[in-house]
């Protein structure tokens, strides 16, 4: 029942940061379904802004703590804050670690909600210096450092181009200045990348996606040293509140449990499939990190111990083929997300976001395809059904 750090990462992902103590000896540990807890009558003083003691659960909920513990095992960390979606904990580490006047640098390949927080939202309101660059080059992170830099925020891989940004050399350029590094690793999932390991200050998931892995439950999850998590849960979860439900702790510790088991699935069904694609006459170019073609490959081998899911593509042909494609699938869905038990693509047209890597493939638009956890071959008897309906 409990885990040391000497075990291994499916020990982890069973054991780790279960309580086991209910009174009733429960195998598993409860969901608490409360929202304040007694305190001390004897004179005892409260921290009413604590977060080590249970005092009300936006100050931390035991789902929380068994959840962070089993996190923190996972990415070797000290410490671990999960939020209520990936967007609140990415939001936190804006909001606590710049101020006004402060400058960040932030990969220009990046979640949605990051780029509109970086170009518009957090200039415009909190007067915050932003520069965007292709993070796959480190000497363009280099070139952009300022006095005032506070803040490296790079995605590895990126989302949605599954573009690779070197961490140890960014790493590298952020100790020399000071400046903090934070990772969003949701691609990679804790189980192939350790952005820790490599130097980075902080990681983050949206643990909406893998770590989860059932597309039931929204969350968010930071990790890093006790120091720089603790300054987070004071100031974003317990003041600006992005706090996790006790359920939608429970469901991703659960959903937790079988992440090894599902990454090969989805790793091994991610080569398979990317393979298919790349020989197939209808596709216009793929992106898959496992593949040699990928024009990082060399480093993502390096750097991830296995490629995860997460394809891009496109199809020749116009706007009409690619709804016809759309329209032949019987097995993928047509959803936003990623990360899920079931395959899941969504097609981004022509233009639209802007993307500084590679805009020769990706201007055109694309298809991101998060390849689930079916078949192999029936996944590839689907988008094969598709492919060929668009060659005629
Ligand atoms: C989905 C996603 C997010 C946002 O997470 P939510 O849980 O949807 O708020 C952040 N970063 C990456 C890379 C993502 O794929």
């Amino acid at each position: 029942m409990s885990y040391n750090s000497k075990q291994g990462i499916h020990t982890a992902c069973v054991h780790a940061g279960k309580r086991g103590n209910d009174v009733f000896g429960a195998m598993h540990d409860p969901i608490y379904l409360t929202s304040n807890y007694r305190l001390p009558s004897d004179g005892t003083p409260v921290d009413w802004s604590g977060i080590h003691t249970n005092i009300y659960a936006r100050n931390g909920n035991p789902n929380q703590f068994a959840l962070q513990d089993k996190l923190a095992a996972l990415e070797g960390a000290d410490s671990c804050v999960v939020l209520g979606s990936g967007v609140s904990a990415l939001a936190a580490v804006f909001l606590t670690f710049l101020s006004s006047g402060d400058h960040v640098i932030c990969s220009k390949v990046c979640y949605s909600a990051v780029a509109i927080l970086f170009r518009d939202l957090l200039p415009k309101k909190f007067h915050i210096q932003v520069s965007m660059v292709d993070s796959t080059y480190p000497e363009e992170v280099k070139a952009a450092l300022q006095p005032n830099t506070k803040l490296i925020h790079i995605e590895t891989p990126g989302n949605p181009t599954t573009g690779i940004s070197d961490i140890e050399a960014i790493a590298a350029i952020a100790k020399e200045s000071g400046v903090l590094l934070s990772v969003d690793s949701t691609f990679a999932s804790p189980l192939y990348l350790k952005p820790l390991a490599l130097g980075a200050d902080l990681v983050l998931h949206s643990m909406t996606k893998y770590i989860n892995g059932h597309g039931d439950a929204l969350g968010g999850c930071i990790l890093g040293s006790t120091n720089l998590i603790n300054t987070l849960k004071e100031e974003a979860m317990v003041n600006f509140g992005g706090i996790i439900s006790p359920f939608n702790a429970w469901l991703v510790n659960r959903g937790l449990i079988t992440l090894p088991l599902r990454m090969k699935q989805h790793s091994e069904n991610g080569m398979t499939v990317a393979t298919f694609l790349e020989q197939h006459p209808a596709v216009r170019f793929v992106a898959y990190p496992g593949l040699t073609s990928h024009p990082q490959h060399l480093l993502a081998k390096k750097q991830m111990s296995g490629y995860s899911g997460m394809i891009c593509f496109d199809i020749h042909g116009d706007m009409a083929t690619h709804t016809r494609f759309l329209a032949q699938l019987q097995l993928v869905a047509h959803a936003v997300s990623l990360g899920d038990s079931e395959s899941i693509l969504v097609y981004t047209e022509p233009g639209n976001p802007k993307l500084p890597y590679l805009p020769e493939l990706f201007q055109q638009g694309y298809f991101r395809f998060s390849v689930g956890l079916e078949d192999a071959a029936d996944i590839i008897d689907d988008l094969n059904r598709s492919l060929s309906s668009c060659l005629s």
